[in-house]
């Protein structure tokens, strides 16, 4: 576990598993735009969130590239799963532009929900094909800049799904 402050929000790196975050208000969903169960990230949390998740996220499909919605976390530890959709790598573009968005807007929609804590995946690097060094750069650096804006949020966990991701995210971390 690695640990650094960008102004007054505590940034933790960890190894491990999106749906074993207990301990943070909301996880954030590496959704598919049609919010349904699918590979990776979606896959894990709609297993244990179905069918009450997909029951809640239908009325809010599908989303577009960039954008972030909130729901309960049913038979989840977490108060809420905010589900976004990344850019595919090579189709939606700009995807620099719309990954950042992703980040972003699911920092303000928790400010709004009053979440105080909230784990992240590395949105993008799987099945949509994003190399994760430059989607790892963009992730730092939206938390950062808004980081002297974030009231409610104080804490931000990038949950990596092998000790090589994690290496690779502090390895881009320790430059800022
Ligand atoms: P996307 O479609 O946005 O690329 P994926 O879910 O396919 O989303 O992958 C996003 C990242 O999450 C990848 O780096 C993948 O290795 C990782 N990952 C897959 N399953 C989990 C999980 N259960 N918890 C955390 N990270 C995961």
């Amino acid at each position: 576990m690695k640990t650094v402050k960008f102004d007054g929000v505590l940034i933790e790196l960890v190894t491990g598993d999106i749906i074993e975050q207990g301990d943070c208000d909301a996880i954030v969903n590496a959704a598919n735009a049609e919010l349904r169960i699918g590979g990776g990230v979606a896959g894990a949390i709609h297993r244990v969130g179905d069918p009450e998740l997909t029951e809640l996220t239908r009325p809010l499909a599908p989303i577009k590239p960039g954008e972030a919605v909130i729901t309960a976390a049913p038979n989840l530890d977490n108060k809420y799963i905010i589900h976004c959709l990344g850019p595919v790598y090579g189709r939606d573009k700009p995807e620099k532009e719309l990954l950042k968005n992703c980040y972003a807007n699911a920092l303000r929609i928790a400010e709004e929900e009053g979440i105080e804590s909230i784990a992240f995946p590395s949105i993008s690097t799987g099945a949509f094909g994003y190399p994760m060094k430059e989607a790892a750069n963009i992730a730092f650096q939206t938390v950062k800049e808004m980081a002297p804006s974030l009231n409610v949020v104080s804490f931000v966990r990038f949950v990596l799904w092998s000790p090589a991701d994690f290496n690779l995210h502090w390895d881009v971390l320790k430059e800022f």
